[in-house]
């Protein structure tokens, strides 16, 4: 008698809901991440209330990346677009246009402190004025003066965090909660990451914090917890190390005495087994920059990632 009651009320709760409303949290919000970090990230916001589609999957470059027709399609349909910004992803603009998507286009750089470009840093004594302009001029031109790579310090990596989650409850409102409530444990995980992160660098004496990787990727990790990063491509992968680059930064590994050169995994292995071979470092193995690995790889999540690459570091610089 009481279970047909029960039965009786829940059928007509569902009658009397207004069907919209009902169909509406049903269907999971369409999320666009631009590239392998910002769809890790919206997965643990969103959780089952969104369905994400990558764009520049894993061990992808998202400097140089080509969008497919599949790419606009989703565009097209998506309810959301998750993306960094600071010029990061070259291809957008023209992917935006060709798509006409209607959804809003979120920067996750949003309310983060942006990095001035380091490419002053480097060489810039042992190089030619002449080179040096042309290398601003052609920088200039194609990424504006600032470092888009934010996601490399965890404390921005929050804010990318918190950005999604405001996004999705403003296309979203009835999963809100469940958003924030993602968002907060996630970002738990993230200060526990930090903590890791920060231990890690500390238990690396500071005359061995000098260390090479192919492109400058890594200025926010490098701001936020200490260790120096020099690369002989600047902080797109867009344009090539020239010949000068590279001699430049080799004489600079001798003066700062670098501890170890580390490949990337989106970037070719070549010259960072150039500049091995004509300073003596040895390769320490590689490092995930602008991209997660695949599932069966080392770094599957951003969490994965950052440990990898400080495990990785820590090991060469330390040596086993
Ligand atoms: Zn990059």
């Amino acid at each position: 008698m009481f279970s047909k009651f029960r039965l009786a009320l829940i059928a007509s709760v569902i009658t009397f809901s207004p069907a919209g409303l009902a169909s509406a949290s049903a269907e999971p919000l369409k999320v666009i991440a631009s590239f392998s970090i910002i769809g890790d990230f919206a997965k643990n916001v969103g959780g089952d209330g969104v369905e994400v589609t990558t764009l520049v999957g894993p061990d992808g470059d998202a400097h140089v990346y080509e969008p497919k027709p599949a790419d606009a399609v989703a565009m097209a349909g998506a309810d959301v677009v998750l993306v960094n910004g600071l010029h990061f992803e070259g291809f957008l603009e023209r992917l935006v246009e060709t798509s006409g998507a209607k959804a809003q286009i979120v920067e996750l750089t949003k309310g983060i402190e942006p990095l001035k470009m380091q490419e002053e840093e480097h060489g810039h004594e042992a190089e030619g004025e002449a080179h040096d302009a042309a290398a601003e001029a052609e920088e200039g031109h194609h990424h504006g003066d600032t470092d888009p790579h934010a996601f490399q310090s965890i404390a921005n990596a929050k804010i990318y965090v918190k950005n999604i989650a405001d996004a999705f409850c403003a296309a979203d409102a009835e999963r809100c909660d469940v958003y924030k409530a993602n968002a907060e444990a996630y970002t738990q995980k993230l200060a526990a990451t930090e903590d890791e992160v920060k231990a890690a660098v500390a238990a690396i004496p500071e005359d061995k914090r000098v260390i090479i990787t192919s492109h400058d990727a890594f200025g926010y990790f490098e701001y936020e917890y200490g260790l120096t990063f020099l690369a002989p491509e600047g902080v797109s992968t867009e344009a090539e190390a020239s010949a000068a680059d590279v001699a430049a930064l080799i004489r600079q590994v001798r003066e700062d005495k670098a501890s170890a050169i580390f490949v990337e995994s989106i970037t070719n292995a070549r010259l960072a087994e150039q500049i091995a071979t004509e300073t003596g470092l040895k390769v320490g193995g590689t490092l995930y920059s602008d991209a997660l690995s695949a599932a069966d790889g080392p770094a599957p999540t951003y969490i994965d990632l950052m440990r990898h690459n400080i495990e990785t570091i820590k090991g060469a610089v330390l040596g086993s």
